[in-house]
């Protein structure tokens, strides 16, 4: 690559998802600081993105999505699935569902416990309400005036009414919602929507900053290596080679920091790219390598949900507006003058947390109950009334990875969740499906008459649901862990977030939890990039202190 120099800034950030706005916004705010934002997708700027039912044809779509596809699993039986994440300003908060969701007070008093200082629940929950502006107006869990936007659905539907009843009867009492520490129970989830609209990581905290003259961001520049340099034995980060379609291919210099923010695919494949990583993986792709550090890239996992399907009787849902001329007119004209209605939601507006077994120390699976079916996303809705109560283990015990199959920057990585590959989350999954079955027979259910579509009533043993939970069993989008903080042999960052081993070096992601949260995964990515984004302002602002340092030149302002 010709390395033309694209400019010199304080920090660089890498990937402008949830976590790349949040740092950019928090970083930018001194005034004497230059900080570039990169992005491999473009602007935002694609209808679906804002109207929130518009999550189903922004998956799978490669103006928004970079349509990735696994590895075959042998939990699923062999399939490869696609792999959504989001390529374009935003990243996955413009073409994720929408939930807010910040997990269990044990998810972060467990990260503590692994040695990672300041990470505790009641650590963490300050900056969650920082970022917060939650319609309710602040208490002691909530914060409002904060960025992220956080609201109640704008769409009823009668049967998922009667799965709440349906639910409640089967021990899963009825709670007003999710986010104080503790989630068991079912309510209707809480989104990130302004009056109907998505409110994504862009809108919230890189829009309303766009004017600062020491921020410059860049979309269609993809980052291909970090360049590490060496002097007296210590390795530092200098900067990022790219290639933009404005600017042709390039270096920037980056001063102070680089921070990763390229997602759980997205990070640990630039550091393997850049020579940093298992040393034996770096050989055998022809990588340099530069810094042996075993843990980039492994640790993969995700939720997988068990797409459980019903038809239903006696019941509007979705799937007959949507196939009915008169239903589509109606929907599209309900969003037009109120932003109320089915445009407005994302696919799962009900959920519930409960334990497939009573052994678990706290509620372990989840429900995303959707008032709809499909085949599978990108398909359209059945022409039958029916619902979907996905659901999925969120503690899973399998891992995966991600590793570089060449060192060809445009090459995709292989991405090897290992789903289902541990004797644990076999059996969540088949009590999963036998906890769905008991709800789908309540009481609060026999008016809809509900009729097992998928996996089928036939299937009864363990060995048959097993079986269907391979077959039915996909992604829920959240993948994290490939950079995990810690201090043992796998870990990559420390609980800094900086790069064990390579100086000036971060990443600031979904990729850094040691452990997946027991619930959905954007909520904390954003807490922990409000963390991040502190604690490098801190270090800036202590080295000053120690060291006062003489203005460095403005970047160069480059076109986004
Ligand atoms: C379809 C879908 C639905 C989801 N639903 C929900 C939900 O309802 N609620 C919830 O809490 N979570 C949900 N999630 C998960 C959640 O959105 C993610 O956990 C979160 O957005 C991760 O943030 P991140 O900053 O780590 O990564 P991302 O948001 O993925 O950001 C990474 C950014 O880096 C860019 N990038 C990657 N590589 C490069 C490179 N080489 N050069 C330059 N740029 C690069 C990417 O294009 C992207 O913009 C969903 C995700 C998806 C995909």
């Amino acid at each position: 690559m010709a390395a033309s120099s694209l400019g010199s800034y304080d920090y660089v950030i890498v990937g402008a998802g949830t976590a790349g706005c949040v740092l950019a916004n928090r970083l930018s705010a001194d005034p004497t600081v230059s900080v570039l934002l990169l992005e491999a997708g473009g602007k935002d700027d694609y209808f679906w993105i804002h109207i929130p039912v518009g999550y189903l044809y922004t998956i799978n779509n490669p103006r928004t999505d970079w349509c990735y596809k696994t590895e075959p699993d042998e939990g699923l039986n062999g399939r490869s699935i696609g792999y959504a994440r989001g390529k374009v300003l935003g990243g996955c908060s413009s073409i994720n569902a929408m939930i807010y969701m910040r997990g269990q007070r044990s998810d972060y008093d467990y990260w503590a416990a692994l040695g990672n200082r300041g990470w505790s629940w009641d650590e963490v929950l300050p900056y969650f309400k920082r970022t917060e502006d939650y319609a309710h107006g602040a208490d002691e869990l909530h914060g409002a005036g904060g960025e992220l936007r956080v609201e109640e659905r704008r769409v009823n539907w009668e049967i998922l009414d009667a799965w709440r009843d349906a639910a409640e009867e089967c021990g899963i009492p009825k709670i007003a919602e999710f986010n104080r520490g503790d989630n068991f129970g079912n309510a209707y989830f809480q989104m990130n929507q302004r009056s109907g609209v998505r409110w994504s990581a862009t809108k919230a905290f890189l829009r309303p900053i766009l004017h600062r003259s020491n921020l410059t961001v860049m979309t269609h520049a993809h980052v291909q290596r970090i360049r590490v340099e060496t002097s007296d034995g210590i390795r530092r980060a200098a900067g990022v080679e790219l290639r933009t379609k404005a600017a042709g291919d390039g270096v920037v210099e980056a001063r102070r920091e680089i921070i990763l923010a390229a997602g759980a695919i997205g990070s640990p494949q630039i550091l393997q790219l850049s020579g940093i990583g298992p040393a034996a993986l770096l050989r055998e792709r022809g990588a340099p390598v530069v810094h042996d550090l075993p843990g980039v890239g492994e640790n993969l996992h995700d939720h997988l949900q068990v797409r459980i399907v019903y038809k239903v009787k006696n019941v509007t849902t979705l799937n007959q507006r949507a196939n009915s001329v008169f239903g589509k007119a109606a929907m599209g004209l309900e969003y037009l003058l109120f932003r109320t209605g089915p445009l407005t939601m994302p696919p799962s507006q009900l959920g519930a947390f409960a334990r497939s077994d009573p052994s678990q120390p706290s509620a372990n699976i989840e429900w995303h109950v959707q008032p709809l079916s499909l085949d599978k996303f990108g398909d359209p809705l059945h022409r039958f009334p029916a619902i979907t109560p996905s659901v999925c283990n969120l503690r899973p015990t399998s891992r995966g990875h991600i590793r570089i199959k060449s060192t060809d920057p445009d090459a995709y990585p292989a991405i090897k969740l290992n789903y289902l590959s541990t004797e644990e989350d076999r059996k969540v999954a088949v009590d999963s499906i036998r906890f769905t079955r008991r709800i789908m027979a309540a009481r609060a259910l026999a008016r809809y008459a509900p009729e097992e579509l998928k996996p089928g009533p036939s299937l009864q043993t363990d060995a048959e649901l097993m079986q269907a939970a391979g077959n039915l069993g996909t992604t829920i989008f959240h993948p994290v862990g490939t950079c995990k903080m810690g201090h043992d042999e796998l870990a990559v960052v420390d609980d800094r977030l900086r790069l064990h081993g390579v100086a000036g070096l971060r990443v600031v992601d979904a990729s850094v939890m040691p452990r997946i949260t027991s619930g959905n995964t954007n909520a904390p990515t954003v807490m922990i990039a409000e963390r991040g984004a502190e604690m490098i302002i801190e270090e800036r602002k202590a080295a000053a202190q120690a060291q006062p340092r003489v203005p460095a030149n403005a970047g160069e302002k480059a076109t986004a």
